[in-house]
């Protein structure tokens, strides 16, 4: 019998983490594959045509979007622009009737993830976030600790990412704040959805505070972004995250022991520890790949949908309180 048709992915947007990671991921994939483009520049077109053999017909601009929804050879639209633009093409995407695969962060605010989320709904189509973490195996396995609470409760959690750059140029997005850069949007959804992941549990409340090193490179958007997200019953969870200092770690602290991952968050080689011996080593894979594979089965009614907008939307809420605590130095009740 001949194996079932993939799903047929169009990756919109043809930046850096399309190009580097997700085109290469959709390589290995068992149950979708790249099969269009969606871009702005007409001049990556043939390199990309060329090397993933792309047909004329599945390669769109823009403006002509919504004429995807006569295209069946797509089934998937994976919007992997800067995060300010994550809502505009989403919503297209669905009212063509296509799935949504959003990368994170989901959205600026609240009010364009539930738009994402009721668009998706109201034309019967799924929505995954990109958050690779989640499908990672060391990471489950250390997640799914909080259905056994096998070293008591939790008494203290730490969760950092951030990484170890110089800025970018000020026309860059990631440079600017309407845009969605800066590094809470950007790298601060490793530590907050990591640690909700991890626990399972809502923050209650949250601080936080900015530490600004480079105020001519970084005018507009935050550089590192220290916060705290406080739980019920006194849990606190101290977090951090930058574009230009190096931190990589979650770490879990129980009553009789402790558990973490470092790095939490890279591409590759994240890696496990657990205080009873236990050694959790990289796995072998991208992690696109296993992400990918994973929402193409949840599309197929053959897998539960593992990252749903709820997701996405409660990490912007925090995101959102945490710049308010910052602003006001209050701690902000979410
Ligand atoms: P890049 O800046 O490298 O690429 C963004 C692409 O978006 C551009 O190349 C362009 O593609 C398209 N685009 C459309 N409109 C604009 C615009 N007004 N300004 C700039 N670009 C535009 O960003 P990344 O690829 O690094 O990031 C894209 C998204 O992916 C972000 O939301 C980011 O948070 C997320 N990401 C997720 C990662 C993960 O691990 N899950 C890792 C890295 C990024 P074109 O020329 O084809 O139109």
């Amino acid at each position: 019998p001949s194996s079932p048709r993939k799903l047929g992915v169009a990756l919109l947007g043809l930046g850096g983490y399309s190009k580097g990671l997700l085109a290469p991921a959709l390589q290995h994939t068992q149950f979708c594959e790249l099969r269009g483009i969606v871009t702005g520049s007409p001049e990556k077109i043939p390199q990309w045509q060329k090397q993933y053999n792309i047909a004329d017909k599945n390669v769109y601009s823009y403006d002509d979007l919504p004429n995807i929804a006569n295209n069946s050879d797509i089934d998937i639209i994976y919007v992997v622009t800067p995060t300010s633009l994550h809502e505009k093409y989403s919503v297209i995407a669905a009212q063509a009737g296509k799935h949504v695969w959003c990368e994170k962060p989901m959205a600026m605010n609240p009010r364009e993830c539930q738009n994402i989320m009721d668009t998706c709904k109201q034309n019967k189509v799924k929505l995954a976030i990109g958050y690779r973490m989640q499908h990672e195996p060391n990471t489950r396995r250390l997640a799914s600790l909080k259905n056994t609470m096998p070293f008591g409760a939790f008494t203290r959690i730490a969760s950092f990412a951030g990484y170890a750059g110089n800025g970018l140029p000020a026309n860059n997005w990631r440079m600017q704040k309407e845009m969605g850069g800066g590094a809470l949007y950007d790298m601060g959804v490793y530590p907050i959805n990591g640690v909700r992941f991890i626990t399972g549990m809502e923050p209650v409340s949250v601080t936080g505070y900015h530490e600004k090193s480079h105020p001519d490179t970084f005018t507009e958007v935050d550089e590192t972004t220290y916060f705290d997200m406080q739980f019920k019953n006194g849990l606190v969870a101290q977090c951090g995250t930058s574009v230009v200092k190096s931190f990589n770690r979650l770490e879990v602290q129980c009553e009789r022991g402790v558990y973490s991952l470092q790095p939490m968050q890279s591409y590759s080689g994240v890696r496990g520890k657990i205080s009873d011996g236990t050694v959790l080593s990289p796995i072998t894979g991208m992690q696109q790949t296993l992400q990918m594979d994973n929402d193409a089965l949840a599309i197929l009614g053959k897998g539960p949908a593992l990252v749903s907008g709820e997701e996405g939307l409660k990490d912007i809420q925090i995101i959102q309180a945490i710049f308010d605590s910052a602003k006001t130095g209050k701690t902000v009740v979410i």
